[in-house]
This record gives C-alpha cells, structure tokens and sequence, in this order.
C-alpha cells in the first residue's frame, strides 16, 4: 500500500467511525440509559426514557444520527510517535469530517468566529479540535471522537479556587455549575470534573473525564469517593431524564486530577448529555483498526 492509499483508507475508516458514532451510543451509555430507565416509576420519566429508547431505534434503522446537534467535532489522540501517518493526520481528520458531514449527514455547525459564516463541512479554523497526547515509542494511534453540543460540554466552567477553599470549594463549584449552566444539556447527565494547577488544565481534564467510561473510577481511592459523593449529591437535585424529574440525574461523574501548586487548586466541569456520542478507536502501524467503545459496528 502506498502512502497515499493508506491514508486514503484511514481518511475513509475515520469518516465512516465519526458518522458511525454519531448514530449509535457507546455501549457503557445505551446499558446505563436503560439501567437509570428501569429505576423510573413517574409516568412522565418513563415516558421520555421509552422515548429515547425509540429515538436509539430509528436512529439505527433510518442511519440517521442520534440527536440533530452534531456539536463540534473533537478528536483525543495519544498517538505514538513511530504511527507512519501522524504527519498526515490533521488534515486526514479534518477530511474525515468533511466526508462525514456529507454521508451521514450531519448538520452544519462550523460558524466562522468574527466573518459569521457556516462553513457548511463541519470544518472551520481550529474545528474540529484535536487534542495530542504523544507517545513515545509506540507505532499505533489511538482516537477518541466526541461530538460535544452547544447544549452539553462545550459550555464548561473552570475556575482556580482561592488557598483554603480546598475540596469543599471544588464541592460547591461544581454543584453550583450543576444547578445553573449543567442544566443545558439534556440528562441524564455525564459529569466531567478536572482537577490541576491552573484553569486550562483543569478545563481540559475535565474533558478527558467525560472519554472514561461510565462505571470506571479514578484510581485514587480518596477521588473515587469525591466521584461517588457527587454522583449521589447531583442525584439528589432530582434533575429526572429532559430534567423533568425523576430518580437521578446523572450516569455518573468521572474525576481526573493531576498535580497542584500548593496554594491553588483549579477544578473544571464539563457536562455530557444523554445523547453522549463517544467513540474510541486504536490503528496499529498497518491501519488494522480495532473498536472497544461499540460492540455492534455497521461499516
Ligand atoms: S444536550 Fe445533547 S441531546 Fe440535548 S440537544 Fe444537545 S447534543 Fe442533543
């Protein structure tokens, strides 16, 4: 295979797994959707549950995506650095998108900041948005798509706490974003918290915190139990499936932290909504690709 054959073909399988994604639900959201539905006995919240379940079937039947946002399109790479293709691969993505838009379709959601256009591709300057993390030598690339909504985690908050507001001020920050901004996007809700030294760091773990699967912990105990004390704080608010009440409001809330300057502590939240279209897929240096975000593929 040459070069250009090889890119041609992973420009191909990118454009069929972003428009793939967009249709179908990860497996860890489609089993906690129908896990949160079970628990529901107000009519009203197991209607909407039995309407997502219906939206989820059409969606599949129709090849239509899940939800008419497409949001913007963002790619999570950790890339090793012997991958033959990583200088090709920013461009071979944004064609992905292009290609993606077109068969899928997807709506349009590239507006050029200040020229006020829509692109009409999905593409725009810096859309979609790619995120490196690069690996030394490893010869495979992993990406993670995500496709985040207006509605959902492109609005997220960070903010660094002043010395002494400690974990209680990470608590009411993120419970108040909970109660004000996180209700835009329509639950049940996967909260995303970062937690790092400054605001940028903190805004992008909590990104990262929404690529986790759901049910997965941090590894630290004591962060795990910050993940299982908000998960049941958020629930209490009773936000329901749409936020029209119910039993929970979230399926669940993924913590990632690093490191701090010892008189500081940044926390970002980002809130992924019901329809949270996540997908993750691994090249090895011959573009053998293999899918562990989705169990059922239909390209
Ligand atoms: S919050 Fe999610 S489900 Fe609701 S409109 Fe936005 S992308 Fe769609």
């Amino acid at each position: 295979m040459t070069q250009a054959e090889a890119v041609s073909r992973m420009t191909d399988t990118m454009a069929k797994f972003v428009a793939f994604t967009g249709k179908r639900l990860p497996d860890d959201v489609r089993a906690k959707i129908k896990e949160l539905a079970a628990q529901e006995e107000a009519p009203l919240a197991k209607a909407i549950y039995a309407t997502m379940d219906k939206n989820q079937e059409l969606a599949w039947k129709l090849n239509r995506p899940s939800c008419q946002d497409t949001g913007a399109v963002q790619f999570f790479l950790k890339c090793g650095t012997h991958f033959p293709y990583i200088d090709e691969l920013p461009e071979l993505l944004r064609n992905a998108v292009i290609q993606a838009t077109k068969d899928a379709p997807l709506r349009h959601n590239a507006v050029e900041t200040f020229d006020e256009y829509n692109t009409g591709k999905n593409v725009g300057l810096g859309i979609p948005s790619l995120f490196w993390e690069m690996v030394p030598g490893r010869d495979d690339c992993e990406i993670y798509t995500y496709m985040a909504g207006g509605g959902c985690s492109l609005p997220g908050r960070a903010k660094v706490l002043m010395p002494g507001e400690g974990y209680e001020g990470v608590t009411k920050f993120v419970l108040d974003c909970m109660t004000s901004y996180g209700l835009n996007a329509c639950p049940p809700l996967l909260v995303g918290v970062g937690i790092g030294t400054s605001v940028e760091v903190a805004a992008l773990h909590s990104k990262e915190a929404l690529l986790r699967p759901i049910g997965s912990h941090n590894p630290n105990p004591k962060a795990a139990e910050m993940e299982r004390l908000l998960e049941d704080g958020i629930n209490k608010i009773g936000l329901g499936p749409q936020g029209l009440c119910g039993k929970n409001s979230v399926m669940g809330v993924n913590i990632i932290n690093s490191a701090r300057h010892p008189s500081v502590i940044g926390v970002g939240v980002s809130v992924g909504c019901w329809s949270h279209r996540r997908g993750h897929i691994v090249f090895d240096r011959d573009l053998n690709y293999t899918i562990d975000s989705h169990s059922e593929v239909d390209f």
